[in-house]
């Protein structure tokens, strides 16, 4: 289950050279998870995974898999739900985590951009920014918002203007860059693409890919858009009710049969098929039937 190098995208495949990341030490190392929301729904089952340093990681699966779970999991946001991590472990950078509280992990590098993207709406795009600088609280560094403006120039043409106004995509940007004012050594992005239309997606990508080399920041990308995670990312885990069934480097996963016919809309037959567990059961049947 652990990530290896190697990669080769789908949809905008990379051509830029990679680091190897065969002798990096892994950023993020979970080990057989269970979590349970208000003590009796569990919804991770022993869910294992590892993002290595520098790499982009993705998290396939369908509605409820508990994709979204698994990232509040790691940014330790599953008590303000009345979650618990019941048991297993969660390692960042070789220490134990997952007692530790949401802004001392902001401050030790792990950024999380949720899901419906999360941006103070009444204040500017630059107040937003400055206000996401307390991630560096601590740690001696100044915000550099330069930086963040080079990666998203629309947000620099936009620094004045109130954040309910922007669009979709630019409320998008304004989330990742405040994920990276903080200078995270690992972000977590919770369905970036949601809601927006392709050419938006391509950008936002085109610029996750830009910061992963450039910046060397390690991504877990959660994703329901299988197509653009595979383009962008290393290695990917598909899970289903609150486990990984298969995992591997994205270049072998986008050869599965069963991966494209279940995340990539090839191949056919499959309306009738719901989930990667009655994959064998529709084996054995067709088996049976030939
Ligand atoms: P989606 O793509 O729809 O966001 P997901 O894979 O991210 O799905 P989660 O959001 O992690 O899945 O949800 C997994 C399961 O946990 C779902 O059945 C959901 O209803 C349940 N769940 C999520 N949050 C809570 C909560 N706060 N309390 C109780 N159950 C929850």
């Amino acid at each position: 289950m652990t990530p290896a190098p190697g990669h080769a995208g789908l949809a905008t495949p990379r051509t830029t050279a990679l680091p190897d990341s065969s002798a990096a030490e892994p950023a993020l190392v979970i080990e057989n998870i269970e979590v349970v929301y208000q003590h009796t729904i569990q919804v991770l089952r022993g869910l294992s995974l590892a993002v290595p340093c520098g790499r982009i990681v993705a998290l396939l699966g369908s509605n409820g898999a508990g994709k979204t779970t698994t990232l509040k999991a790691i940014s330790n946001l599953l008590p303000l739900e009345v979650g618990q991590l019941r048991s297993g472990s969660i390692h960042y950078l070789g220490e134990r985590i997952d007692a530790t509280p949401p802004h001392l992990l902001a401050r030790r590098g792990i950024a999380h951009v949720r899901e419906g993207r999360h941006v103070f709406e009444d204040l500017t795009v630059e107040e937003n920014l400055i206000v996401a600088g307390n991630a560096l609280k601590g740690r001696g560094e100044k915000p550099d918002l330069d930086l963040i403006y080079e990666y998203f120039p629309r947000l620099r043409e936009r620094r004045a203007q109130r954040s309910g106004y922007l669009s979709g995509g630019e409320q998008q940007m304004l989330a990742i860059g405040r994920a990276l004012l903080g200078k995270p050594t690992l972000m977590l992005l919770d369905e970036p693409s949601l809601g927006l239309a392709p050419l938006v997606v391509e950008d936002i990508f085109r610029i996750i890919v830009r910061i992963n080399q450039e910046q060397g920041v390690a991504m877990l990308l959660v994703e329901q858009n299988a197509m653009a995670a595979f383009g962008i990312a290393h290695y990917g885990y598909i899970m289903e009710s609150g486990r990984i069934v298969i995992d591997g480097e994205v270049a072998r996963l986008a050869q599965d049969a069963d991966v494209q016919r279940f995340y990539l809309g090839y191949g056919d037959g499959a309306q009738e098929l719901v989930s990667f567990r009655n994959i064998k059961h529709y084996k054995r049947r067709k088996r049976w039937l030939s």
